[in-house]
Parts: structure tokens; sequence; C-alpha cells
């Protein structure tokens, strides 16, 4: 399982019922009964006063007030803001933490090695960059050397993302690692407690697993986040039957 979930080829989830893994079945078995209970958002947030249509128009004057952006510091070393990627009538939603130094020379989210992995992860439930998935981050901004982006930077940057959500409607939400299910749930969280759950967030149901940079790092963890894509999957299946 280990190797399937390496880098080289692609991820991909097996057919049922032959060689579904242990856990896919699980999960599935599990989503065919109720969901399980939902952790409410903390601090509920005004909801983003200026979208007035939604729409094309809506999209074009988001992009271009990000891409003017200096709501904080992390505009100073940018090259641009990185807005998000893909399928606008999505129905997941993914949300890393923020641009690295190839997404910022780039103005794409998750095109470096992480984006690699985050590519098979979506390619292991059936998804595509582009189809029915929109792909964004935390911040849109790449934080100096990497480093995580400090609270008051994502506060500054998440009307963004609430607006990316509103815009969007998604079905299901997933954050990748604590930065993204911080800045979304309004609450500390540790992946480790928090994944295998469903968690609200203003009314959209979400799912936290591990970020893929941390994934890289971190080989024996792989195997839950393999357990947390069939969930995604299960959970999916079961919003779009309810
Ligand atoms: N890591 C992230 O969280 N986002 C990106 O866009 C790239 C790497
Ligand atoms: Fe604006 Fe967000 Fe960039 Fe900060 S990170 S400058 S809030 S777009």
């Amino acid at each position: 399982m280990l190797r399937e979930m390496g880098l080289g080829p692609v991820w991909k989830l097996r057919a049922p019922p032959a060689a579904v893994p242990v856990e896919a079945v699980a999960v599935t078995a599990a989503a065919d009964g109720p969901l399980p209970e939902t952790a409410p958002c903390i601090a509920p947030v005004p909801r983003f006063a200026s979208v007035a249509a939604p729409g094309a128009m809506a999209w074009d004057e988001l992009a271009a007030t990000v891409a003017a952006c200096r709501a904080c510091r992390l505009c100073e070393a940018r090259k641009q803001a990185v807005l998000g990627v893909g399928d606008v009538n999505a129905d997941w939603l993914f949300v890393g933490e923020a641009p690295g130094a190839e997404e910022d020379q780039r103005g794409e989210p998750f095109v470096g090695q992480a984006g690699k992995l985050l590519d098979n992860m979506l390619a292991a439930i059936g998804l595509k960059r582009g189809e029915d998935v929109y792909i964004a981050n935390a911040v849109k901004c790449r934080p100096p050397e990497n480093r995580k982006p400090a609270d008051e930077e994502a506060a500054a940057c998440r009307p963004y993302l609430e607006q990316q959500m509103e815009l969007i409607r998604p079905k299901l939400i997933v954050a990748l690692g604590a930065t993204a299910a911080q800045t979304l749930l309004q609450r500390e969280i540790r992946i480790g407690t928090e994944r295998g759950k469903l968690h609200d967030c203003r009314g959209v149901p979400l799912i936290v697993t591990y970020h893929p940079s941390y994934l890289l790092r971190t080989l024996q963890d792989k195997a839950k986040a393999w357990e947390d894509l069939c969930y995604m999957r299960a959970t999916m299946q079961a919003l779009r039957s309810a």
C-alpha cells in the first residue's frame, strides 16, 4: 500500500469489491448510516458583504481585489497573489496553507512537489484538477522563507476564502493541514485528533486531513491519509444521495 501511495505511480482506489482496502469498506459501510455529528464553527463570521451578484463579475472583482491586496505584510515579498484554480461550480473545495516559491512564480496553487502528491491524492478518488474540484489556499500570498502564515495574516486573508466559498458553494470542503483547518473552523486544530470526523464550516461539511507537504516528510502517516481519502469519497457519496 505504501508503494501505491508513493509519488511514482498514480494513486488509484481500486474498484469494489475484490481489492478495496479494508478501511474503504469500513468507511463506506459507516457512510450508509447517519453521518457523524458535526462540530459547529465556534465563531460565526459575518458574511462577506461585497458579494453583490454571484457569477463571473464577482469572480473578476475578487481576482482584481486579491491581485492588488495590501491588507497584510505578505504583500511586500510576493511576486503575485495566488487566488485559486479550478472549477468554480465544483462540489469539492480543497484548501491548503499558502503559496510556496513555485506557486508564487506561476500564480497557481499546488504546482510544486506537494502539488504532485495532491494531484495523485485527487486521482485516487477519481478527481482531477479543474474538474469538479477547486483548489485554494488559506492565505493568498507566499510567506517569506515558506514560514507558516501568522494568525493575523490568515485573519486578514480569510474574507477572500469566504467569498470563494460563497461563490463556489461546494458540497464538501477538505482542509489540508492545520493552517487551513484553523482558518476555516476558527479554533485550534490538531489533524491527528480531528481527522475522520465531519465538521461544519458555516453550513458546509468539512473534513480535515494531513497537508501533502507533511505527508512527503512523514511516510508513516500516509496510511491515515489513505483512510481520509476513503472517508472523503464515502462522505461525498452520502451527501450526493442525501
Ligand atoms: N502548499 C500549500 O499549502 N499551498 C500551495 O499552493 C503549495 C504548497
Ligand atoms: Fe492580502 Fe491575503 Fe495577500 Fe495578505 S496574504 S496581502 S490579506 S491577499
